[in-house]
């Protein structure tokens, strides 16, 4: 189980002036209600909320969502009342707390339907702070890590739930890093068997594709020299549901997956971005169609980088995403960014 001073520790490390009182009451008061409440894996209740306050710290997300995130489900679940917790905690974290109690008796009525488009419109248009649907996002992540716990029935449910309006809305939102990872939790329970076929056979194929990585990474920091630009060089591994949607979309199996070697490479400035496309183009012969300027241009969700594909060495294809470290930033945690 998280323990609350881990949490403290993560939010300091981001947020030196953080109204600790403030996250340690919501702590106490959580721990106070949820007293004697277990979770299907026979933890006690709180290492819920704890951990849901864990991954809003990773977002690195503000005081009230941390203290909301500790609250989540205090009205919903406990004998708290929404007009105890503004007393206690202010209008701010009680109007997120409340956001949270409203989408969970909104999902219990719309079981039924199963419209994802439509439950995921409501959401957005219900919620009128964000920070309300970054809990939710984190609630769900942390449920569907310990979905195991739950019936077979009760897995493929919130999994085909999550994969129909949770995934698209953080990616909608922007947040790589959660929908990453709910993604491979969703095929995990989904489609159990073809999930262990790519998990089990991923580091093998991947030693391969770390090898030649490095020898692109070595060929291109020669060339980086003579440009004098300042640029570090990493392979990238898919993830498995990533992968899983290739063969499914291209209708190819496991193993014609692996051609393609991704390389990501951070610059300092944007105009390096354009500067270093050419040196690769120069180096190594483009895939015509495959160039994409997202920094002129970015992705909806605000996403930007340079991505192209080149015939690499050998006669593989390499897959090349550019782009600095604040664009980095932006890619993997979307708006979450905004409160930092
Ligand atoms: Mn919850």
């Amino acid at each position: 189980m998280l323990r609350f001073e881990e949490i403290v520790e993560k939010v300091q490390r981001y947020n030196p002036k953080a109204d600790l009182t403030m996250l340690r009451r919501g702590y106490i008061y959580s721990a106070k209600v949820h007293k004697g409440q277990v979770r299907m894996s026979g933890e006690s209740y709180l290492s819920h909320p704890l951990e849901v306050a864990g991954i809003m710290a990773d977002l690195e997300l503000d005081v009230p969502s941390i203290v909301a995130a500790l609250l989540h489900d205090t009205v919903e679940d406990t004998h708290a009342t929404l007009k105890e917790i503004e007393e206690y905690f202010g209008e701010e974290v009680a109007a997120l707390v409340d956001g949270m109690t409203k989408i969970s008796k909104m999902e219990y009525k719309t079981r039924e339907e199963r419209q994802a488009e439509n439950f995921r419109k409501m959401i957005l248009a219900m919620v009128n702070d964000i920070r309300v649907i970054l809990i939710k996002l984190s609630d769900r992540l942390h449920n569907m890590r310990t979905l195991e716990y739950l019936s077979r029935n009760k897995q493929i449910r919130i999994a085909q739930e999550t994969l129909d309006i949770y995934v698209p809305i953080a990616h909608r939102l922007g947040i790589w890093v959660l929908q990453r990872e709910l993604e491979d939790l969703c095929l995990q329970f989904l489609h159990p068997e073809i999930y262990r076929e790519i998990a089990e056979q991923l580091p093998a194929k991947m030693e391969g594709l770390d090898v030649y990585a490095q020898e692109i990474a070595l060929l291109l920091q020669d060339q980086l020299k003579e440009f004098n630009l300042k640029a570090e060089v990493e392979g990238r591994h898919s993830s498995i549901y990533g992968i899983y949607n290739k063969m499914i979309t291209h209708k190819i199996p496991f193993e014609r997956i692996y051609n393609v070697i991704r390389m990501r490479i951070f610059v300092e400035k944007t105009i390096d971005c354009y500067t270093l496309l050419g040196v690769i183009h120069n180096l190594w012969k483009p895939v015509p169609g495959k160039f994409q300027d997202y920094i002129g241009v970015p992705k909806t969700n605000r996403y930007q980088s340079l991505h192209t594909l080149v015939m690499g060495h050998k006669g593989h294809p390499v897959k090349f995403q550019i782009l600095t470290r604040s664009m980095q930033r932006y890619a993997e945690r979307g708006i979450t960014t905004q409160w930092k």
